[in-house]
């Protein structure tokens, strides 16, 4: 059986780690590091991430600030919060909860935020910075995959890593970190999407593979190499029969873990490690303020 990369346990590391510099560098700031976030609309999801995010940086003696704005507060509206925040020097990072409501652009918001307080990492310039191997904010997700594999001694260097989904915030700058020539990274990238054919003869060829596709299970055991790890990335809400609905990844872990090396659960795989990453990442941002 696979050994279960425990996503939980590292981020609580992780937390521990963060907790001591946030300590030490309250001191040298004079205050607690900030971190704002805003949260436009009602979104159940967007609100249970937002509160989550806002209790982690209350355990590591990081401030957060939740703004709230009605479903319907105007593009302009949202902008300004985030000009306010950016002159704003007790604000480090700012978060601005996605999706936003329709009618706001949201790649307009995002480039509002200045590059470094952008904790998300969604900003062009820093998405910019990571292609070409440049220190900047990494998107939480990515970042934590990476940390993931560097906890667990697992070897990147000269592997093939096929990643399976090419989003903005996950697929692409995850397959750009692990291209890059330095530690955790330096293997040879494979990116597979929907204009993919023979998906499975790719995954099959991976050492290291990585979902980040959205779909319950599509990963199945025999797309998959014996030996490999396996990053689930995704993660989906299936209904049950019996009216009940359980969250799973996008690979079927029951299989997968009989033949895999090594395998993250859903939940409690990359999950946990995107939050911590936001802390780790608002801590940089606070950093920087000291120079
Ligand atoms: P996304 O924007 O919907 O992108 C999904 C990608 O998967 C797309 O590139 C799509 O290809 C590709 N894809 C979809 N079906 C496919 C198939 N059958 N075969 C091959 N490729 C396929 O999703 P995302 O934002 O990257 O998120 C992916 C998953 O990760 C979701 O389940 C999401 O909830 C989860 N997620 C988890 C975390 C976490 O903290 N654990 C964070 C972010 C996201 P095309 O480009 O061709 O459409």
């Amino acid at each position: 059986m696979a050994h279960i990369i425990d996503g939980k346990l590292l981020a609580r590391e992780i937390r521990g780690e963060v907790k001591v510099e946030v300590d030490r560098i309250r001191e040298q700031l004079g205050r607690a590091p900030g971190l704002n976030l805003l949260l436009v609309g009602e979104d159940p999801a967007s609100e249970v991430y937002v509160r989550n995010k806002g209790t982690d940086c209350e355990k590591v003696g990081i401030r957060s600030v939740i703004v709230r704005m009605a479903a319907d507060a105007s593009e302009s509206d949202v902008i300004h919060q985030v000009e306010a925040w950016n002159a704003d020097p007790s604000v480090d990072g700012i978060l601005v909860q996605l999706p936003l409501p329709k009618h706001i652009d949201e790649q307009r918001v995002l480039r509002t935020i200045d590059p470094d307080k952008d904790v998300d990492g969604f900003h062009p310039m820093n998405a910019g910075k990571l292609m070409i191997g440049l220190d900047g904010f990494v998107s939480c997700t990515p970042a934590g995959v990476l940390e993931m594999l560097k906890r667990s001694n697992i070897e990147t260097s000269g592997k093939h890593a096929v990643v399976v989904g090419r989003s903005n915030i996950v697929g692409k700058p995850l397959a750009m970190l692990l291209a890059q020539k330095r530690p955790q990274g330096n293997a040879t990238v494979t990116i597979c999407h929907t204009g993919t054919k023979d998906l499975a003869s790719y995954t099959r060829s991976a050492d290291i593979l990585i979902a980040a596709v959205g779909r319950a299970k599509v990963i199945t055991a025999d797309m998959v190499k014996p030996g490999a790890v396996v990053i689930d990335v995704g993660i989906n809400r299936v209904d049950h029969a019996d009216g009940t609905t359980s969250l799973v990844g996008d690979v079927d872990y029951d299989g997968v873990a009989e033949i895999a090396s090594a395998i993250t659960p859903v939940p409690g795989g990359v999950g946990p490690m995107t939050r911590a990453m936001l802390l780790m990442n608002t801590l940089k941002a606070a950093t920087k303020n000291l120079a």
